[in-house]
């Protein structure tokens, strides 16, 4: 892991002033899509089960809705700060304008660690996040959805509080619902499906076969096991995975040269990512430290936990064996390391292109909400191959006509899209 402290708001602000000034935007332009156009900061008390109240900090940040309402998960984590929030949000408004959603950019943090709570507080706190922002939320607004440690049942705690509120009944407020409470099927494999989509068509204009090829992912959450298990469906072979422990708050990484069984590891999983070591040992997996997914021997990492985890620090440590760069995660790569792997011929699926799947199938979701009829999850899969395969094709098209870092062409067609909106409503 890196020493270097990097501000993600500070990252996604050089990737926009790189592209901004490839575009040749006016600086009018520049300095309204640099900012989010809202930010809330709040407090949210909670009765805790031992009778005492706790104060958690909270956050709500609208980028930018230019193309539509603002969508984005809200985050929990215990070191959740504005700047990680400011970033991601930014993050989302090119991501939704990537794959040509309707939808904007936002983002909402809960500085807080759900492994710590119970079923109770983390309601508790669910609800008053909703109480505290309910004014600004609505499905022609602001539309969250689950990211880091959040989940299906804390988004139906969100949307039933919201709905009291209301008085009436309003499923398309909330994404990343429980599938038969106003949930698409299919949402919960999105992200990590969505990212191997776009891999896959790498794959294939690099022609080779995802059977010909080993990974190492960084991360077993809801993208990170979705990823493996898609990528080892066609084929491929996952090395090794890494994964943070609450209990004993250190990261490992699991690996088997043979390749890892995901259904097995998935079955000595806790609900946040984590996995049994004691178990994973019985059942033949060495157990490294958390930084040894990224020096694999592999043809591809797949980060997919938390930003800022490839640096020029750490770069050095990657395998001369490495093609591919799959970013599940958000902003997992900082900018200064984006030139290093540039230089080495690594090839990049950029964060806000790869992990869009998510957002996708939330979008589907919203639209099975709004028409009360729900598709099977072959057609919401369908649907979802279909635009991110097609996403995926324009950009590598674009990086290929222009000799461009895939990096830099995905931002090309997002921030031509939001201006080109911003400037139609005549905005700036
Ligand atoms: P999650 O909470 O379900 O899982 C996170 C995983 O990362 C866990 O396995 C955890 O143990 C691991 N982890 C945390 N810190 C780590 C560290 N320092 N080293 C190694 N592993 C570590 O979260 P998620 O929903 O899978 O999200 C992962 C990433 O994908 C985040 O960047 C998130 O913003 C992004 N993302 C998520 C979605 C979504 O639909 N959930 C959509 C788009 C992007």
């Amino acid at each position: 892991m890196s020493n270097t402290t990097y501000n993600p708001f500070e990252n996604a602000q050089t990737q926009f002033d790189g592209v901004a000034e490839i575009l040749g935007l006016n600086q009018d332009m520049r300095d309204f899509l640099r900012q989010p156009m809202l930010e809330t900061h709040f407090t949210i008390p909670v009765r805790m089960d031992d009778g005492s109240a706790k104060i958690f900090q909270a956050f709500r940040v609208r980028h930018n809705t230019a193309r539509g309402p603002a969508k984005g998960g809200i985050r929990f984590h215990p070191h959740e700060s504005i700047d990680t929030v400011r970033a991601l949000s930014m993050w989302m408004t090119w991501k939704c304008a990537v794959v040509d959603l309707p939808l904007g950019g936002g983002k909402g943090g809960i500085v807080c660690d759900p492994p710590t709570l119970s079923q109770g507080e983390q309601e508790r706190l669910c609800r008053g996040y909703v109480r505290q922002l309910y004014s600004q939320l609505g499905p022609n607004l602001d539309i969250p959805a689950p990211d880091v440690m959040s989940n299906a049942q804390h988004m139906l705690w969100m949307m039933d509080e919201y709905e009291i509120i209301a008085g009436a009944k309003y499923p398309g407020v909330i994404t990343g619902k429980p599938v038969g409470m106003g949930g698409s099927l299919g949402r919960t494999e999105a992200t990590g499906y969505g990212a191997v989509y776009t891999l896959q068509a790498l794959l294939g204009c690099m022609g080779i076969k995802a059977e010909d090829t080993t990974a190492s992912i960084q991360g077993f959450g809801n993208v990170g096991e979705y990823a493996a298990l898609s990528y080892s469906e066609l084929g491929g072979k996952v090395i090794a995975i890494s994964f943070y422990s609450p209990s004993d708050k250190k990261t490992y990484t699991v690996r088997k040269a043979s390749g890892c069984d995901i259904h097995q590891l998935s079955s000595i999983k806790d609900p946040f990512g984590s996995i049994d070591t004691e178990k994973a040992q019985s059942l033949g997996y060495e157990i490294l430290d958390g930084d040894a997914w990224l020096s694999q021997d592999v043809d591809i990492l797949i980060p997919a936990a938390l930003e800022n985890q490839i640096t020029p620090e750490v770069f050095p440590n990657i395998s001369d064996s490495v093609k591919i760069i799959c970013e599940a995660a958000n902003g997992p790569t900082t900018p200064d390391c984006d030139l290093l792997i540039k230089e080495k011929g690594i090839r990049l699926i950029p964060d806000f292109l790869c992990n869009a799947g998510g957002v996708t199938c939330s979008y589907y979701e919203q639209v099975q909400c709004n028409m009360n009829y729900y598709w099977d999850k072959h057609e919401v899969l369908e649907k979802l191959e279909h635009g991110m395969t097609h996403a995926f094709h324009a950009v590598h098209d674009l990086a290929l006509e222009k000799d461009l870092y895939m990096r830099d062409a995905a931002y090309i067609i997002a921030i031509k899209r939001v201006a080109d909106a911003v400037e139609k409503r005549g905005w700036v």
